[in-house]
C-alpha cells in the first residue's frame, strides 16, 4: 500500500498538499471520485481493529455507514452520513477550499475524536483526497485562534451555563460567512487566517462573550448576555470588511441565534439551533442574522420527514405524475404536456414540488425521483401511442443534479433508443442554471438524444442568469419564457419590449417559443400577438390527473 501512496502522491497530490497530510499525520487516505467509487492509499490499523469491514465497502456510502455503524457517537451519526458523500463535500469545497468535520467515537481511553478533510485533487476530473486524521490530542483547543475548539466549548460552555446568574439571559450565538473563500482568491493565501482573527477580536469586542469558540473554518460558537445583542450591535459586527494594501472587501459575517431559556438543553443542540437559524438568513439581506423559532424547527422535522420518507414514498405509489397541457398559440389546440410531479404524503397531505425540489437536490436525492418520473412517463407515452390512441409528446423536467448521476443518464438513452419511433413523444426540460453548470459528456448527451428526435427545452429563460452564450452554444429547440416575465406584461413596458425581442431572438436562431404561467386573457393575447408559438398556463389549463388528462387527450 505504502508504494501504491508513493506513486500517486507523485501522479496527484500537490507538494503542499503532501506537506500538510504528512504534518499532521494521517490515519487513512483514500481517492473518491464524482460517482463515489474509492481508491484506498491507506486505511489505518485502528479501523479495521474496530471492524470497520473495509474491503467490502463498495463506494463512499457505504464506508461512511460503516464507519458511523462501527465508531462514530450515536448523536453525530445522523449529520456524519447525511454529509458524507460527494456533494456536500464538493459543494463545500467550492465555497471553502476544504470540507472539514470533526467526529467523535467512544474509544477504551475515553472520548477521542478524528477530523476528516477533504481536499480537491486538482487536475484529476473532480477527484476528491479524503483524509482522516486522529485529533484526539488537540480536542479541546483551538490552536489558531487561541480559543476553544468544539468539543472544550461543549464541554465548557455546558459547566458554565450552570454557574451563570439565572437573572440574566443568554443566547448562543452560531457564525458563517457565505464566500469566505474570496478573501483568500482576492487577498493571497494566509488573508482568510487574517480575517478570521478579525472576526473574533469583533466578537470580542462588540459582543463581550461570556465563552467564545472556533468550531471550524469560519464557524464561530459563543454566548453572550441578550443586554449585547441590540441591532445597533450586530449590524456593526455583521457587515465587516476585509482591508489589506489598497484592496477592499465587504462581506457579511451571518449569525444563528439561539435564545437560552432552558439551560439543561445539551450545547450540542443548542449548537444545531443556532445553526439552523443562520441557515434562514437570505444572503446579502440587511440584517444577517436570525434568530432561532419554533417555525424554524418545524421546518427542519419536516425536511428530515421528506429525506427519511422519499424511498418508501416512490415505493408505496405516494408520487403521482401530472401534466400540463400546452396549447398552439394560435390554434389553440393541445400540442404537448409537460409532466409535473406531486406527492401525496401519507401524513401530510399533497405537497408541492416547490416544498421538496430544491431539497432532494440539496439532499442529492432528486435522481431517483426523477428516475421514477421518466420511467412512469415514458412507459404513459408508449403505451397509448402503441394502443393507437391520441397522444402528445411529454416534456420532462431533468434537474442539475441528475447530469452527475451516469448511470441514470445511460439508462434514459437505452430507454430512448429502445423507443424506436415513438422517440420523438419525449422530451427534455433543463434550466439554464442547470446548463450553465453542464460538463462536456453532460452536453454530448443531450446532443445525443436531440440526435434522436428527443426535443430538448431550455426552462425558465430570463429567470436568473440567462445569457446570450447558452442560447449560442446549444441548439435548444424550445426555449420557455420564464413566468416571472409573463406577469408584467401590461404592467411593465420594459418587459414586454424584452419578450418580444426575446421571442424574435429564438426564432432567428431556429427555436421555438412557449411562454410559462400564462394566466388571463391579456397576457395571451400580447404573447400571440407577438408571435409566441405556444402558451402554457392555468388560463387554459392547469396541471391535471393523469386520468383527466386522457380525458382531454
Ligand atoms: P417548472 O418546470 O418551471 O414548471 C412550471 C411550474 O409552473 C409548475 O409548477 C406549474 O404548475 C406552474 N404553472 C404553470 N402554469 C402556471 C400559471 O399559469 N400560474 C402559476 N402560478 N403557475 C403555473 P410546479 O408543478 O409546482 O413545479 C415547480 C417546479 O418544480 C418546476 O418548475 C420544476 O422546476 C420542478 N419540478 C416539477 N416536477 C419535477 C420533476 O419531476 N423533476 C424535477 N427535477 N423537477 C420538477
Ligand atoms: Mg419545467
Ligand atoms: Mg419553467
Amino acid at each position: 500500500m505504502e508504494n501504491d501512496l508513493i506513486k500517486t502522491r507523485e501522479d496527484i497530490i500537490s507538494d503542499d498538499l503532501w506537506q500538510t497530510l504528512m504534518q499532521n499525520g494521517f490515519q487513512s487516505v483514500i481517492i473518491i471520485d464524482r460517482d463515489e467509487n474509492l481508491r484506498y492509499l491507506y486505511f489505518a490499523e485502528k479501523f479495521v481493529k474496530a471492524g470497520v469491514d473495509i474491503k467490502n465497502c463498495a463506494n463512499l456510502d457505504e464506508l461512511a455507514r460503516a464507519i458511523s455503524g462501527k465508531l462514530v457517537v450515536s448523536d453525530e451519526r445522523g449529520t456524519f452520513d447525511r454529509e458524507i458523500n460527494y456533494k456536500t463535500m464538493a459543494d463545500e469545497i467550492l465555497d471553502h477550499n476544504e470540507f472539514a468535520r470533526t467526529v467523535h467515537f467512544k474509544a477504551r481511553e475515553g472520548r477521542r475524536a478524528f477530523s476528516i478533510r477533504v481536499r480537491n485533487i486538482p487536475g484529476s476530473d473532480g477527484k476528491l483526497l479524503f483524509v482522516i486524521f486522529d485529533i484526539s490530542a488537540a480536542l479541546d483547543h483551538d490552536w489558531m485562534t487561541d480559543e476553544y475548539a468544539r468539543s472544550g466549548f461543549i464541554v465548557k460552555a455546558g459547566e458554565l451555563l450552570k454557574k451563570l446568574s439565572l437573572e440574566e439571559h443568554y443566547s448562543l450565538v452560531y457564525t458563517n460567512v457565505h464566500g469566505f473563500k474570496a478573501i483568500n482568491e482576492i487577498f493571497g493565501e494566509q488573508s482568510g487566517d487574517m480575517a478570521i482573527f478579525q472576526m473574533r477580536d469583533a466578537i470580542k469586542e462588540t459582543l463581550r462573550p461570556v465563552i467564545l469558540a472556533r468550531l471550524e473554518s469560519d464557524h464561530f460558537a459563543f454566548i453572550c448576555p441578550d443586554a449585547v445583542l441590540s441591532d445597533e450591535n450586530l449590524n456593526i459586527l455583521c457587515h465587516r470588511e476585509f482591508v489589506k494594501d489598497s484592496k477592499k472587501y465587504r462581506f457579511d459575517m451571518c449569525l444563528g441565534i439561539y435564545p437560552i431559556i432552558d439551560r439543561t438543553v445539551p450545547v450540542r443542540i443548542m449548537i444545531d439551533r443556532a445553526r439552523l437559524a443562520e441557515k434562514t438568513v437570505k444572503e446579502s439581506s440587511v440584517r444577517p442574522w436570525a434568530t432561532f423559532s419554533n417555525e424554524i424547527q418545524i421546518t427542519y422535522m419536516r425536511e428530515r420527514t421528506f429525506i427519511a420518507d422519499l424511498s418508501d414514498s416512490i415505493k408505496n405509489g405516494e408520487f403521482k405524475v401530472f401534466y400540463q397541457p400546452v396549447v398552439d398559440a394560435r390554434s389553440r389546440e393541445v400540442v404537448s404536456a409537460e409532466a409535473l410531479i406531486r406527492w401525496q404524503h401519507h401524513d401530510i397531505g399533497m405537497v408541492s414540488p416547490g416544498m421538496f425540489v430544491p431539497l432532494f437536490e440539496r439532499s442529492g436525492q432528486i435522481s431517483s425521483l426523477d428516475r421514477f418520473m421518466i420511467w412512469h412517463v415514458m412507459d404513459f407515452c408508449m403505451k397509448r401511442a402503441e394502443e393507437g390512441l391520441p397522444m402528445v409528446p411529454c416534456a420532462m423536467n431533468l434537474s442539475r443534479i441528475d447530469f452527475y448521476d451516469t448511470t441514470l443518464l445511460s439508462d434514459i438513452m437505452s430507454a430512448v433508443e429502445n423507443a424506436g419511433k415513438y422517440r420523438s413523444l419525449f422530451r427534455f426540460e433543463v434550466t439554464e442554471s442547470a446548463y450553465a453548470v453542464m460538463e462536456k459528456e453532460a452536453v454530448a448527451f443531450l446532443n445525443k438524444l436531440r440526435s434522436m428526435d428527443v426535443k430538448i427545452f431550455l426552462d425558465d429563460y430570463g429567470s436568473g442568469m440567462s445569457s446570450l452564450s447558452t442560447l449560442e452554444s446549444f441548439d435548444f429547440d424550445v426555449v420557455k419564457l420564464d413566468m416571472g416575465f409573463i406577469r408584467k406584461i401590461g404592467i411593465s413596458g420594459k418587459a414586454e419590449s424584452i419578450i418580444r425581442s426575446t421571442i424574435e431572438l429564438a426564432h432567428s436562431i431556429g427555436a421555438k417559443v412557449v411562454a410559462e404561467g400564462v394566466e388571463d386573457e391579456r397576457q395571451y393575447l400580447f404573447l400571440k400577438g407577438s408571435g409566441c408559438d405556444m402558451i402554457q398556463g392555468y388560463y387554459f389549463y392547469k396541471p391535471l390527473t393523469e386520468d383527466d388528462f386522457m380525458g382531454i387527450l
